[in-house]
Formats: C-alpha cells, structure tokens, sequence
C-alpha cells in the first residue's frame, strides 16, 4: 500500500492509499499521482520534503487538504490546511493517523496511518527512535541515512585529511540503518521500506538491509 514516488535528500514524496506524503519533488514527477489523493501529510519545512514551486502547484491544481504541525501553516492557505498534534487521533475519511514527533534540525512529524486495520509507521530526519513505538505494526517506511559503522570511519578519515564532511551532522540529525533495523526488531515489524538513504555509505546501508532481510526468512 506504500509506495516511494521518490527519496532521498535530492527530494522526497510517498503515497499511502488515498494519501500523499511530503511534496519534496518537482511537480511533474508526482502530478500523475494527484488524481486519487485527498490529503497531503507534511513533515518539515525543508525543501528536499516541501518544495515551494510544486506546492504552489498542487494547490492550484487539486482540492487536497493538507495536514501538518504548526510550523508549515504559514505556507498553506488557511481553507486547505488542518493542524495536527503528536499523539492525537485524526480520522481523515477511511484514514486514521496520528503525528509522531521526530527529532531533527527543524520541528518535524512521522506518522502513524491505519486504513482496514493495516498500520503503517512513517518517520524520516530524525537522529533517534528512542522513547517512540510501534508494536505489530504491518510495514514501516523508515529513514535508513547512513551506516553508524562507515560513517565513523569515513569521519575519521576527514578529519585525518583536515576535510570537511557533511556526516557528522547527518549523524546528529538523521537516522541510522542500525537503529532503523533495531527499531522494526524490537517492534516485530518485518517490512521495512528504507527511505532517504545517503549516498556516501549507501552501499554499507543496503548491504544492512540484506543481511537484516535474509534473517528474516
Ligand atoms: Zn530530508
Ligand atoms: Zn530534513
């Protein structure tokens, strides 16, 4: 019921049933998606998960409410916007969902979608999971941005070089595959849908993934 549009730090946009989340791609890379989506969740106000252009766009072009945290209402007009808060319930047509409180660089929101008793857990740019659950949950798109190990080392290989590197504030504002794969092990969630995973230890994350997948058969 999930499905990636697009993820990444380059842009990110997913859609849920009936509902979009984020709108951090070009407009025309999600207008063919537009048709049957009624509400757009929004996460945080940067650009790779809001982008201006393209909300201008899907304002102009669908009647979609969108639903997000105080921080994003200065950008949407007042009659298409519905403001949530972390921990409560909101049904939205055969949709309930609840916001979760993500811990980023800019106040951000994960989601909690239920639809015909299936449970999805969405969560992306937050450095930790810690204090969050989701026991039994059906899927979950999680961040998977960079792995802990590779990270460490590629840092310490920067700062041997006197270079800069732009992991050290991905580590202290976005999530690992490690505490990703932890997080679904510990609330018995077996699909894992990896979202916005960073190129420069992709390969070390996806080979996480692998590992964490052929254990689970
Ligand atoms: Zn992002
Ligand atoms: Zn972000």
């Amino acid at each position: 019921m999930f499905n990636v549009i697009g993820t990444g730090s380059k842009g990110n946009c997913f859609t849920f049933g009936n509902l979009m989340i984020d709108l951090g791609l070009p407009y025309d890379r999600i207008k063919n998606y537009l048709g049957d989506v009624t509400y757009i969740l929004l996460t945080h106000r940067h650009n790779d998960h809001l982008n201006l252009t393209t909300l201008r766009k899907v304002i102009a072009n669908t009647n979609a409410t969108f639903v997000c945290g105080w921080w994003l209402k200065e950008y949407l007009p007042n009659d298409k916007v519905k403001i949530v808060e972390a921990g409560r319930n909101y049904e939205l047509d055969d949709y309930r969902i609840s916001p979760v409180i993500a811990y980023h660089d800019a106040p951000n929101f994960g989601y909690r979608i239920m639809k015909d008793g299936h449970k999805h857990f969405h969560i992306t740019d937050t450095a930790t999971l810690d204090g969050i659950t989701a026991r039994g949950y059906d899927s979950a798109s999680i961040e998977c941005n960079h792995c802990e190990i590779r990270a460490r080392e590629l840092i310490q290989e920067a700062k041997e070089k006197g270079e800069f590197t732009h992991l050290e504030g991905a580590m202290n504002s976005h999530l690992s595959v490690q505490k990703a794969i932890d997080f679904c092990r510990t609330n018995g969630i077996k699909n894992l849908i990896p979202v916005h995973v960073g190129e420069s230890t992709k390969s070390e994350v996806l080979k996480a993934l692998r590992i964490w997948d052929e254990n689970l058969k």
